[in-house]
This record gives C-alpha cells, structure tokens and sequence, in this order.
C-alpha cells in the first residue's frame, strides 16, 4: 500500500505500521478506543487547520497542554504540517514560558484556555494563540473540525527539524535541543528492534508528553510498531494496577516503579500478562529493581537517555539485566568514557564523562552555536555532562553528573535557576542548591542561604516569594540559612560537603 505521507521522513515511518489496518487500536482510554485511522484524520485536520493559521514549514508551534489523544494528534499534525512540535512543560509559570516564547519564536502558541489569559503577557509576540482543554477540546479543535481529512504531507528530509525540546541549562538558561526527523525516526526503529516491539502489544502510557520519554520513546515507538497503547493522563497507581492485565509493556520513571511497590493491590498475579517493564529518566535504585523481581518476577529493564540524544543504552532483552547499570550501547550509537579534563579516551573500570555518537543524536541548541560547539568534540561525539563507568562485561553505569543537575520526580533541575531567584531576594549575600535523596521523588532540591542582612528573610519568606515563579516541582523542599557556604581552597562551593550535610533529611519519610 503506497504511503500518504511519503514525501515527509518521520511521519511516513510513524504511518507505516498502521497502514490498512485503520481500525486497529491506538489507545484506549476512559471514553473508548480511538482508532489509528480516527488518530491520523485528525492530525491531517490539524495540520490543516494549522496551515490555516498560517503555518510554514520550519515554524515552530509551542504547546503547553495537558495530556490528551488530541494532543498525540496535534504532535503528528505539526510534524505532518512540516512545523517543528515545541512541547513545554505544565508546571512552568508565566514567567518561564515567556522565555521560551522569546527564545524559540513560535509562530503558533497553544495552551489551555484556564491559562489563556494568565499568558497573555508571555505570548503577545506570537501571531497566533489557540486553546486545547484536558478533554482535548478548545479553538484548535473547533478550527481542525472545520477541515477535511486528507491533507497533503508537506515534504520535509531526515536533517529537517521535527522537534525542538527546552533542556534547562546549568547557566540557568533553558537550551533548546533541535531533533531532526532522522534523530526521532531512527532512534524508534532501533528501539522497537532492542526492545522487540509488535503490533500485538500494548503499553502502558502514564508518562507525560511534554518529555521525551512520553513523547519520542513511548508514543514514537507504538506508532512505529503499529502497537497500542492504554492511555492515561498522569500515573495512578491504582489506575495502572487496573489496567496492567490488558497491558504487555510499560514504561516508567523510577517513581512508578517505588509507588506500584508500596501498593497492597501490587501482586504476581497482576503482572501475569506483562512482556517488559522499561525504567529511565533518573536512577533505578538497584533495591527497587531487587524488590521489583522478588515480588513480580520480573527484571525491570534500565536504559539511559537524555533530551538531547533520545536513548543510548539498554539492559538487554534476553540475558541479564544488570541491577543499577543502564546496559549496553545501543546497535547504532557509539559511546566512550572520557577524561573530563582532556577528552582523552578511558580505559573499562575507569570513572569518567559518558560521550556519544549517532544518528539520534541532536543536531544542535536553538541559536546557541557557541554552547553546541562546546559540548561536541571535534569527531562528532557529544559531551553528555554524565559521570559513568563500564564493567568487564561492557555494562555502562551512570555515577553521577558533572554539573550538579537534580532529578526529582523525574524531572530535571538546575540548581543555578533556584540560586539565582533567592540570589536576587532583598537581604540575600549567596545561596547553594543541592539534591538530596528523597524515597519518593528520587532527589529533592534544598538550598542553604547566607544573609547579608540579620534576619531579612526567613526560609518561608523565601520560600513564598520564589513560588510564583517556578513550577513546583523546582521549589525547594527546604531551605536553611546559614552563616556560610562550605568552600575549597579555590574558593569554589562545596556542594559535596552540603549534600552530605542534609543527606538525611527525608530518609524518614514514607515514599
Ligand atoms: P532528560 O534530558 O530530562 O531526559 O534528562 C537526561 C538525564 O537524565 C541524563 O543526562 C541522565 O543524567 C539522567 N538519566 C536518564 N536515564 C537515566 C538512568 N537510567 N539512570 C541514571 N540517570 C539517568
């Protein structure tokens, strides 16, 4: 059967699975099941309705919605509109979100209506806004429902951008990570090889879609192979533990791993029907992995990726599935541990930065060419900003990360965009922001703070006048005064020493 969306690289071979067999299940979800042919009639509509609103091919549509189907159809429908699917989180503030429109320039910019008019001032440089609800209803829609299916694929190549996904930066600056339709569409074909992905299976989607994990990893690689997926709008434990004997796969954030476990209703029985359980985005505790096995029977499987370069490694499918390692190289990526000083190659055993080379790779920040020209060396390898280290048997595992990033709930946070905000409070002399481990969020961000005048904040003063301007999951948990910050003989902030300080803070909380 010849491919409608032929001339365009990804969308072709995101249609390619599900061709002729237009009333196969996409997803299921509370109202029903949505078919692939429902799902790719409306994202024809929406690149339509796109078009209409004045859409060039390479014009980036910023997207700040809840997860919903129509949202998975507005992703294909830019893609197919040539447009470049610009996702943003929804926990970012106004304040925030005006960056990114400064930053990347949508020419189209659509949010929820609750937040419509709280936007106002973050897009009033974009041409066009329109609305799409958590019911995936609003102004989108109602223009998409105005169109005919059928829309005419505009032709875009491998090296055309598909997506651009906002990384925070350790300068407190978010950089956009530009994803060809090469680096997406190969990335998911080598996944659904790895990890042996068939029309047969059906995934768990409870991850959001602002992500990459949600939204290349587990959307991209259903689509691929022509799969289904049981949609949710966010991680419920007893929503997952319902769903999980229709279910095959899913894919997780740690987090989901430790909360199933706490689950009474969590049993053998429940994962009978179950092929593979996928963990990334942050550390899998190997006691989480442990426990995971002796209740379930199952060896949850680790891989490891970041925005930048979509997946690069995985336990392996058959063999073992080594606890707290992130696996092997994938098939197509090239990865090597290097001296963080000198970029000289490391031998296996020794600790170092994780750099690595393939067509998933990104090709670039959002006009910052500088900072990209920074992070590749010279021979097309990209420099991670991951510590990691591989075993005699070739497993990667990750130890740390060179630039203090902290991952709480999943989630990436840049300890100099929280210093900064409490840095510019009245009354404040310096801050320092560590992660500490949290059992349920992973890491959870705490600051220290020394005043300059006695008593001019306190830490819920601090805390309250930072809270508008950051999503939540970046507000501090705790934050200590203290009469100074511990340094070296450099004069360089100890953050080792701080997070050995609090370390125990939330070792009693129940995950
Ligand atoms: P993001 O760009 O939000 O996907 O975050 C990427 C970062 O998450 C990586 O650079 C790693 O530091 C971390 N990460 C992803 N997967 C894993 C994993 N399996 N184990 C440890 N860290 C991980």
């Amino acid at each position: 059967m010849s491919n409608p969306y032929h001339a365009n690289h990804l969308l072709a071979q995101l249609r390619a699975a599900s061709l002729g067999r237009e009333d196969a299940t996409f997803a299921q979800h509370a109202g029903g099941n949505l078919t692939y042919g429902d799902l790719f009639t409306a994202a024809e509509k929406i690149a339509a309705a796109l078009v209409n609103h004045g859409l060039e091919p390479g014009d980036r549509v910023a997207v700040q919605v809840e997860k919903s189907l129509n949202a998975i159809a507005l992703y294909l429908g830019t893609v197919l509109a040539g447009g470049v699917f610009l996702p943003l989180n929804t926990a970012y503030t106004p304040r925030e979100i005006e960056y990114f429109t400064g930053n990347a320039e949508p020419k189209i910019f659509i949010c929820d209506p609750a937040s419509q008019a709280s936007l106002a001032g973050a897009t009033q440089n974009v041409a066009q806004i329109l609305t799409l609800d958590a019911a995936g209803e609003g102004s989108l829609i109602d223009a998409a429902n105005r169109e005919q299916p059928g829309f005419a694929a505009v032709p875009r190549g491998a090296e055309d951008l598909a997506a651009i996904l906002y990384t925070s930066g350790t300068t407190g600056r978010s950089k956009g990570a530009m994803l060809s339709h090469r680096a997406l569409a190969s990335n998911s074909a080598t996944l659904i090889d790895v990890w042996r992905f068939t029309s047969d299976d059906v995934l768990i989607h409870a991850l959001p879609i602002y992500h990459t994990h949600g939204l290349f990893v587990a959307t991209n690689v259903t689509l691929f192979a022509g799969s289904s997926i049981i949609f949710m709008a966010k991680f419920n434990a007893d929503s997952v533990i319902e769903a999980m004997p229709r279910a095959t796969a899913m894919m997780g954030v740690p987090t989901f791993y430790t909360r199933l476990l706490a689950h009474p209703g969590f049993t053998r029985e429940v994962t009978e029907n179950m092929r593979l359980f996928i963990s990334g985005s942050a550390p899998l505790l190997a006691e989480t992995h442990n426990q995971f096995s002796d209740v379930t029977g199952h060896a949850i499987l680790e891989r490891y990726g970041m925005t930048e370069t979509n997946m690069n490694t995985s336990n392996p499918y058959d063999g073992d599935r080594r606890a707290g390692t992130v696996g092997f190289p994938l098939p197509d990526v090239d990865l090597r541990i290097t001296n963080p000083d000198t970029g000289e190659a490391l031998r296996d055993g020794d600790i170092g930065i994780i750099e690595v080379k393939g067509p998933n790779l990104f090709s670039g920040y959002w006009r910052m060419p500088e900072k990209t020209a920074e992070e590749f060396r010279d021979d097309g390898f990209f420099i991670t900003g991951d510590m990691g280290v591989i075993d005699e048997r070739g497993y990667v595992s990750i130890v740390g990360r060179a630039k203090d990033l902290i991952i709480s709930g999943g989630f990436n946070v840049y300890p100099k965009e929280i210093e900064s905000l409490i840095d510019d409070l009245p009354g404040i002399n310096e801050t320092a922001v560590i992660g500490v481990p949290h059992p349920d969020f992973g890491e959870a961000v705490v600051a220290a703070v020394v005043l300059n005048v006695p008593n001019a904040q306190t830490s819920d003063s601090i805390k309250q006048s930072i809270a508008p301007n950051l999503a939540k999951f970046k507000q501090p948990k705790a934050i200590f005064i203290v009469d100074e910050l511990p340094r070296n003989t450099m004069g360089k902030v100890q953050k080792n020493v701080l997070r050995d300080r609090y370390k125990s803070l939330f070792e009693n909380q129940p995950a």
